[in-house]
């Protein structure tokens, strides 16, 4: 339950050093105009050469995680998943990875966390921090009185907004059209979204990716089942 779950007080308490450890700023690399106040955060946690950009929420076995490797190498990805077993199973899928390819950076830029996203995300990352939040293949919590489990949701899509940059994208796939209808409707209500033009969605990369490498994509693929996509683009905040 969440009693075990552990999260910073805020993003900048986070150690993500043992995360991706290939991108943990040596001494003599970090910022010239780092602050003395920064040097005492430091002291705690690594400072990193850059920040996680791209989360998978519920990444499952890390399927998405491992694809997206080696077509974004210059991001940092990081799967969260609320399943302990799993979130190990995910963590260990990567350090043989890694050990596999030792003269490449490859796999270096993927990490997997054990968290509740429904509760926790502003703890782990700034405002604007994220460019991309993939949400694949989410429980769909049929019955109407498990629909507050649902990950999309009128409090959840805010936090969404507040993580992400302006410009940034919400990619939702599932194979249960009620669930599809469900995240579409709540995020085109929110008025931090807007839905992504088709042809535009057809020709993001990332949507070839989500929608044959996660596990639940594959079995989705053999049983001949349907696949709902729907992308979400991050707005400018309004002024006023
Ligand atoms: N995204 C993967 C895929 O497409 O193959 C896994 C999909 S699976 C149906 C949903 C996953 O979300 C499960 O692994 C589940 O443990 C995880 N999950 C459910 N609620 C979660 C939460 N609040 N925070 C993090 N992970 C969650």
């Amino acid at each position: 339950s969440d009693h075990q779950l552990t999260y910073p007080r805020t993003p900048i308490d986070m150690d993500w050093s043992t995360f991706f450890p290939a991108f943990v700023c040596h001494q003599d690399q970090e910022p010239a105009d780092a602050k003395s106040q920064d040097s005492i955060a430091v002291m705690s946690t690594k400072k990193m050469k850059q920040d996680v950009e791209v989360i998978d929420i519920g990444c499952g076995f890390g399927g998405l995680l491992v694809a997206l490797a080696p077509s974004m190498p210059e991001k940092l990805i990081l799967g969260l998943e609320i399943r302990t077993q799993v979130t190990e199973f995910v963590q260990e899928r990567i350090r043989s990875l890694r050990a596999q390819n030792p003269e490449t950076n490859v796999y270096q830029n993927i990490g997997c966390l054990r968290a509740n996203t429904m509760k926790f995300l502003p703890n782990f990352f700034k405002k604007s921090q994220l460019s991309k939040i993939f949400i694949c293949f989410p429980d769909p919590h049929f019955k109407a009185r498990k629909h507050k489990a649902r990950i999309v949701s009128v409090t959840l899509n805010s936090e969404y907004a507040y993580v992400l940059k302006p410009g940034g994208i919400v990619y939702t796939i599932t194979d249960v059209e009620d669930l599809h209808e469900w995240m579409v409707h709540h995020l085109e209500a929110h008025p931090s979204f807007e839905r992504i033009p088709f042809e535009e969605q057809e020709a993001d990369e990332c949507v070839k990716i989500m929608r044959t490498e996660t596990e639940e994509g594959k079995k989705v693929e053999r049983n001949n089942g349907p696949k709902f996509v729907a992308l979400f683009r991050r707005l400018e905040d309004n002024p006023w």
